[in-house]
């Protein structure tokens, strides 16, 4: 049997103990919804802990990192406290080749801003909106089982223009109900790192228990999850092999 995907689900965890409506619906935190959700989809394939911004150093050690094949994260309202030296070294775990997952309001954060060099700002509207997703890539993996279209009865809207890099693969578009359409689903390939950008997840709906969003989460999950060893992207030395030394005369 292989070895399960070690997956790390990172919550910021703020607004669970903040506002009762998101208690009500996450009691266990969001960061616990979805890691369930993973486990329940993806079985043995993966073991999922959980990580928060209240732990030491965010519950991202350099050991927890090294034995992380996948990280999610999903952050709103305290992006500015995570610490520099721990979005150092997420960074440079996804560079040498850690898969990450960016949830919603992630786009804020330190870690998907450092990653793109864009600003990531996107319009935005809070007001009970019904979403469409339209999967605009059907042979990606992370399409599979999805619908081609589906509905999310209520979310945020978010909107164009998204400032981010153009993705290097667009899995999903979202339309709203005021005509605005956004890129829900974007891949990005950084160094030997996988990234992946899911939009839908706002924490005052129960976005998370949804079975197609599962279904993508669990899909990314398995996509972003590079077989083989680290690399570290620092070393780029490089020694001459002398493949053309017969032609030299
Ligand atoms: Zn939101």
């Amino acid at each position: 049997m292989t070895e399960p995907i070690r997956v790390t689900v990172w919550g910021e965890n703020v607004h669970e103990h903040e506002m009762p409506r998101v208690r009500e619906l996450y009691p266990e935190g969001m960061h616990e919804a979805i890691a369930q959700g993973l486990r329940a989809d993806l079985g043995e394939r993966v073991q999922v802990r959980t990580a928060t911004l209240q732990e030491t150093e965010h519950g991202l050690t350099p050991e927890v990192l090294a034995a992380t094949d996948v990280l999610t994260w999903w952050g709103h309202a305290a992006h500015e406290q995570v610490s520099d030296v721990v979005v150092d070294r997420v960074y440079q775990a996804v560079l040498a080749g850690m898969g990450l997952l960016v949830l919603h309001s992630g786009h804020l954060s330190k870690i998907f801003r450092r990653l793109m060099g864009t600003s990531c700002s996107l319009r935005w509207r809070e007001a009970d909106d019904r979403e469409v997703v339209w999967t605009v890539n059907p042979g990606h993996p992370i399409a599979g089982g999805v619908p081609e279209v589906f509905i999310i009865p209520r979310q945020e809207m978010y909107g164009e223009y998204f400032d981010i890099p153009q993705p290097d693969e667009l899995i999903f578009i979202s339309s709203f109900t005021g005509g605005e359409v956004f890129r829900s689903g974007c891949c990005f390939y950084r160094a030997a790192g996988r990234v992946f950008y899911f939009s839908p997840g706002h924490e005052t709906y129960p976005v998370y228990a949804q079975p197609e969003i599962r279904r993508v989460l669990a899909n990314a999950v398995l996509w972003a999850n590079r077989a083989g060893p680290r690399r570290a992207p620092t070393d780029m030395s490089f020694t001459p092999m002398g493949w053309f030394e017969g032609e030299r005369s």
